[in-house]
């Protein structure tokens, strides 16, 4: 009999020990593989690289009858997970166009009589017609699409092979489907769904038709960004001119804490002559240091992440290109001497410290005049020309997105698994970041500052909810702190309850709230030709009391005048 996940759920838990040698699934494994094996059959699990992906189309591979089918973009590992499968008397293998012509040959017949429980392939494979034809005939227990971010076509990984997965899936009417990425954006899930045919696009045929029967809806399991032992912060500095940035100062010290413990530090910086210039700061400050892009011989670069894999360097000061591969894990510190490009290039990046599970920190420099930088790089293509309208569109929204994490002035984990989806694992204001870390000591030295803060932020809101979308941000910051003139006069704002809820700010301090406000999510633009803002169900939780604000306004704000009664 075919197990059942809700039926034996300890058989999973005696397969896992017994072939894997592993103790015990990760709670968000089992539900992916009791949702592949129980209704779903379509599951998309979204987890960061190492978090254990494999074992959730492994272990129901083995659980199974018949034969898995996996869709890997990389030989190299490909070949490793087959030796591993092999080791525990797993039988496996890989199709990759490497091979002799006879040793396919030979695995498509063993693959022919059912020998194998699980088969790895490049999706390329899915063009030669006798390979889909085997699968077709063999006894398919599942497919599993591993990378499946490769076909988000303005994705950084597209494969136009990966094109072919839809077709295939149809054809090959699996029992099951899991799908895995370490991609999380909303937009990228959307698309691997649509593209697998787990959602039929418009008027199109897709999987669930052509079975007949309506699939269910797909699930997406999406855990594991939680970080705990990673301090965040974001600290603003000056602009590009500013010495303490460019002899390192602000760098020096935050890398401070790579020294001790003894461990190591990576600084990230947006272009190749920064890296440099930084490099040359910090070994002038007697770190060992070395630059890192891109620009610099293959053998340079080699040479470079062995000393730092060997532990001869303390500094990597990198643009993006390093990373991939370099898993020292006692990075104490990262440092991004600019934003990067989006919240999911800084998550992966900062991710690289801390690998080992000991405290580790994350500090974002960042000066307004980085935002014209980055303005810029977005409108460039990947070939130096101009970039396609829709991509520079496309790549600037993600940077704002950024943004809006700098500007948040809340807890920097609960924004960040926000922006993923991943709320199941929200520290509810962490103590792990430098807004947590601002508040818990206000709430020592001076408790009513956190009291006035809330405050702020609730009455602004008020205001916005009060003005109903009659207005822009500028009136409405002019509102809040009580002007009088003829445009408030004629919109009826200067009759509102909330006309000077924010006395004695000016009008400078009332916009920062509302970019606050507008950064967590708790006022929203309308998208017209005059944008005005609106609560969102967010803002009205925190509004009512419901929801703590926990935001650090600005220090410089001054203390709002009280207002008679
Ligand atoms: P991913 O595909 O998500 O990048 P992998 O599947 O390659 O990650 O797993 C990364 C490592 O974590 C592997 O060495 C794997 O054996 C280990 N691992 C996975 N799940 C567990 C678990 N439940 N307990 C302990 N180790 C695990
Ligand atoms: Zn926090």
């Amino acid at each position: 009999p075919s197990p059942r996940a809700d039926g034996q759920p300890v058989a999973l838990d005696a397969l896992l020990q017994e072939r894997f040698g592993i103790s015990s699934f990760r709670p968000w494994q089992r539900e992916a593989i009791e949702a592949l094996l129980g209704d779903a059959r379509r599951v998309l699990v979204v987890a960061p690289t190492g978090g254990g992906k494999s074992l959730c189309y492994q272990v129901p591979a083995v659980a199974l009858p018949g034969t898995a089918l996996v869709l890997s973009p990389l030989i190299s590992l490909m070949e490793d997970q087959v030796r591993a499968l092999e080791a525990r008397g797993i039988p496996a293998t890989f199709f990759a166009s490497t091979l002799p012509r006879e040793e396919g040959s030979r695995r498509m017949s063993a693959l022919r009589r059912g020998a194998y429980k699980i088969v790895y392939a490049a999706p390329e494979r899915l063009a030669y017609e006798g390979f889909l034809a085997a699968i077709a005939e063999s006894r398919l227990s599942l497919v599993a699409v591993d990378e499946a971010h490769c076909i988000v076509q303005w994705g950084h990984d597209f494969r136009p092979e990966y094109l072919r997965i839809g077709e295939a899936l149809q054809r090959l009417a699996p029992p099951r489907v899991l799908a895995c990425t370490a991609t999380a954006t909303l937009e990228a899930r959307e698309e691997i769904i649509r593209r697998l045919g787990w959602r039929p696009a418009e008027g199109g045929g897709g999987e669930a038709q052509e079975r007949g029967a309506p699939l269910p809806a797909p699930r997406v399991i999406l855990r594991g960004f939680a970080r705990p032992n990673l301090h965040l912060e974001v600290r603003e500095v000056g602009g590009p001119k500013d010495a303490a940035r460019f002899t390192g100062r602000a760098l020096v010290e935050a890398l401070g804490r790579a020294r001790a413990p003894e461990g190591a530090g990576i600084v990230y910086a947006a272009t190749r002559k920064g890296t440099e210039k930084l490099a040359d700061a910090l070994r002038g400050e007697g770190w060992r240091a070395e630059a890192y892009h891109a620009g610099l011989a293959p053998e340079v670069r080699a040479r470079i992440s062995g000393a730092f894999a060997e532990r001869a360097l303390h500094v990597v000061v990198a643009t993006n290109a390093f990373g991939m591969g370099i898993d020292r894990a006692d990075v104490r510190v990262v440092v991004h001497a600019q934003p990067p490009s989006s919240i999911e290039a800084y998550y992966q990046e900062v991710g690289r410290a801390g690998r080992d599970g000991a405290p580790a920190s994350g500090v974002l420099l960042f000066s307004p005049a980085d935002i014209a930088l980055r303005r810029r790089m977005c409108q460039l293509g990947s070939d130096g020309g101009d970039a396609a309208p829709e991509d520079a569109a496309r790549a600037w929204q993600l940077f704002r997105e950024l943004l809006r994490y700098v500007d948040a002035r809340s807890c920097r984990h609960d924004f960040i698994l926000r922006y993923f989806g991943d709320e199941a694992e929200s520290l509810g204001g962490c103590g792990h970041c430098d807004v947590c870390g601002a508040l818990a000591a206000r709430s020592v030295s001076d408790p009513d500052t956190v009291e006035r803060d809330s405050d702020t932020v609730r009455r602004a809101l008020a205001g916005v909810a009060r003005a109903k979308g009659a207005a822009g941000m500028q009136l409405v910051a002019s509102m809040l702190v009580g002007e009088s003139n003829e445009r408030l006069r004629r919109l009826g704002l200067d009759r509102l309850s909330t006309h000077g809820v924010l006395a004695g700010q000016n009008h400078a301090e009332a916009m920062t709230v509302l970019r606050v406000l507008m950064a967590n999510g708790w006022i929203d633009l309308t998208d017209s030709e005059f944008p005005v803002p609106l609560i969102t169900p967010a803002g009205w939780r925190v509004m009512r009391g419901e929801v703590p604000p926990r935001v650090q306004l600005p220090r410089d704000l001054p203390k709002r005048r009280v207002r008679a009664a």
